[in-house]
Protein backbone atom coordinates (compact mmCIF):
# COMPACT_ATOMS: atom_id res chain seq x y z
CA UNK A 1 0.00 0.00 0.00
CA UNK A 2 0.59 3.86 -0.86
CA UNK A 3 -0.12 6.61 0.46
CA UNK A 4 -0.83 9.39 -2.63
CA UNK A 5 -2.54 12.42 -2.23
CA UNK A 6 -4.48 11.10 0.95
CA UNK A 7 -5.30 7.94 -0.90
CA UNK A 8 -4.42 4.62 -0.44
CA UNK A 9 -3.13 3.18 -3.42
CA UNK A 10 -2.61 -1.05 -4.51
CA UNK A 11 1.41 -1.03 -5.01
CA UNK A 12 2.72 -4.12 -6.35
CA UNK A 13 6.32 -4.85 -7.74
CA UNK A 14 6.63 -4.84 -11.57
CA UNK A 15 8.29 -7.81 -12.54
CA UNK A 16 10.92 -9.05 -15.69
CA UNK A 17 11.10 -8.79 -18.23
CA UNK A 18 9.08 -4.97 -18.13
CA UNK A 19 11.92 -3.87 -15.74
CA UNK A 20 13.83 -3.57 -18.47
CA UNK A 21 11.90 -1.31 -20.42
CA UNK A 22 9.80 0.84 -17.32
CA UNK A 23 10.17 2.20 -14.05
CA UNK A 24 6.33 1.53 -13.79
CA UNK A 25 3.10 0.07 -15.38
CA UNK A 26 -0.40 0.83 -14.93
CA UNK A 27 -2.56 -1.89 -15.87
CA UNK A 28 -5.77 -2.35 -13.80
CA UNK A 29 -3.35 -1.90 -10.66
CA UNK A 30 -0.19 0.18 -10.01
CA UNK A 31 3.54 -1.76 -10.77
CA UNK A 32 6.67 -0.40 -9.74
CA UNK A 33 9.77 -1.59 -10.32
CA UNK A 34 11.02 -0.27 -7.04
CA UNK A 35 8.04 0.49 -4.57
CA UNK A 36 9.46 1.68 -1.78
CA UNK A 37 11.25 4.54 -3.68
CA UNK A 38 8.99 5.49 -6.14
CA UNK A 39 7.76 9.04 -6.37
CA UNK A 40 4.80 10.20 -5.86
CA UNK A 41 5.09 11.84 -9.35
CA UNK A 42 5.50 8.45 -10.61
CA UNK A 43 3.26 6.39 -8.52
CA UNK A 44 0.55 9.28 -10.17
CA UNK A 45 1.64 8.71 -13.40
CA UNK A 46 0.81 5.08 -13.56
CA UNK A 47 -2.67 5.52 -11.61
CA UNK A 48 -3.51 7.85 -14.52
CA UNK A 49 -2.55 5.06 -17.19
CA UNK A 50 -4.86 2.88 -14.93
CA UNK A 51 -7.77 5.65 -15.43
CA UNK A 52 -6.81 5.63 -19.14
CA UNK A 53 -8.50 1.92 -19.45
CA UNK A 54 -4.91 0.99 -20.49
CA UNK A 55 -6.00 -1.37 -23.79
CA UNK A 56 -2.44 -3.27 -24.77
CA UNK A 57 -3.29 -3.51 -28.54
CA UNK A 58 -4.25 0.64 -28.91
CA UNK A 59 -1.19 1.67 -26.47
CA UNK A 60 1.24 -0.11 -28.61
CA UNK A 61 0.20 1.42 -31.77
CA UNK A 62 0.36 4.88 -30.36
CA UNK A 63 3.94 4.01 -29.39
CA UNK A 64 4.88 2.64 -32.71
CA UNK A 65 3.02 5.90 -34.70
CA UNK A 66 4.31 8.76 -32.38
CA UNK A 67 7.21 7.18 -30.29
CA UNK A 68 7.06 6.37 -26.45
CA UNK A 69 6.79 10.19 -25.14
CA UNK A 70 4.88 11.75 -27.86
CA UNK A 71 1.88 8.81 -27.48
CA UNK A 72 -1.16 10.35 -26.50
CA UNK A 73 -1.68 8.18 -23.42
CA UNK A 74 1.81 9.55 -22.25
CA UNK A 75 0.80 13.09 -23.02
CA UNK A 76 -1.58 12.93 -20.89
CA UNK A 77 0.18 11.07 -18.15
CA UNK A 78 2.66 14.03 -17.92
CA UNK A 79 0.07 16.68 -17.90
CA UNK A 80 -1.39 15.12 -14.65
CA UNK A 81 0.86 13.39 -12.77
CA UNK A 82 2.37 16.39 -10.58
CA UNK A 83 -1.38 17.46 -9.82
CA UNK A 84 -2.69 16.57 -6.95
CA UNK A 85 -5.14 13.59 -7.61
CA UNK A 86 -4.26 14.08 -11.25
CA UNK A 87 -5.90 10.94 -12.07
CA UNK A 88 -9.24 12.60 -11.45
CA UNK A 89 -9.12 14.23 -14.36
CA UNK A 90 -9.22 11.52 -16.49
CA UNK A 91 -11.10 8.45 -18.32
CA UNK A 92 -10.80 6.31 -20.58
CA UNK A 93 -11.52 8.54 -23.46
CA UNK A 94 -9.90 11.69 -22.46
CA UNK A 95 -6.79 10.70 -24.16
CA UNK A 96 -8.26 11.30 -27.56
CA UNK A 97 -7.93 15.20 -26.50
CA UNK A 98 -3.84 14.79 -27.09
CA UNK A 99 -4.39 12.91 -30.34
ZN1 LIG B 1 3.45 6.42 -18.98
Amino acid sequence: MRTIDGIEVEVHKLSFPFTLFAAGMGYKKVYLKDPLRASDRLVRHEMIHVAQGFKLRTYLWWWLKRGYKNSPFEWEAMEWEAEYRGWMNVNKDSWRKYI
